[in-house]
């Protein structure tokens, strides 16, 4: 088959390479193959997992140029053998949302508005408070009857992890609420 250069620019365009492709002649299948091989065409891969709840479904993503251009249910993993509910499959819109946050917020006291601030600005005032917290509510030692017993504990702070988090964050949360001196180490499914 030879293709002038009409069809040709037809098949570049992408967005209508399906319809070019099924013009001159390929079936419905080949097409659509040929449309998908197309939009995915100088993409690095990644498989990763969808952020809305904790069925954890597997994705597959493809970026180009630091963009991402592409996200669909991986087929190999075995939660979800590709298929993803409607949130999951309209993820790419959060991603690509202008109004998603991308760094940490701040509104300060008496404050109508909030403003961006540093990862290390958020780091230094989240460690003051948490230092100020502990201290403040700190219980060394309980009675109990005319015993005294050492607890060293904080009932004043707590952590919440998601289903996001990996085994491994899980493990330096856990760690982290031993050092701080709190047992309050819960859950949400839909962090
Ligand atoms: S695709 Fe749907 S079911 Fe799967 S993790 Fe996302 S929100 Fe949950």
């Amino acid at each position: 088959m030879t293709l002038s250069r009409r069809n040709w620019l037809k098949i570049a365009a992408g967005g209508t390479a399906g319809l070019a492709l099924a013009d001159l002649g390929f079936g419905p299948g080949e097409a659509r193959a040929a449309t998908g091989a197309l939009k995915l065409k100088g993409t690095k891969e990644f498989t990763t997992a969808c952020n809305f709840c904790s069925c954890g479904c597997g994705m597959v993503a493809h970026v180009r140029d630091g963009q991402l251009v592409n996200l669909e249910g991986d087929p190999d993993h075995a939660i979800n053998f590709g298929a993803l509910c409607t949130k999951g499959a309209a993820m790419k819109a959060t991603h690509d949302s202008p109004r998603r946050v991308k760094a940490p917020m701040y509104r300060a006291p008496g404050s109508d508005r909030w403003e961006e601030i540093s990862w290390e600005q958020a780091y230094e005032k989240l460690a003051r408070k948490i230092k100020a917290t502990r201290d403040a509510t700190w219980t060394a030692t309980e009675q109990d009857g005319d015993q005294e017993y050492p607890v060293n504990r904080t009932d004043a702070i707590a952590l919440l992890g998601g289903a996001q988090n990996t085994n491994e964050e899980c493990y330096l949360f856990n760690k982290m609420g031993r050092l701080l001196g709190t047992s309050y180490v819960e859950h949400q499914a839909r962090l």
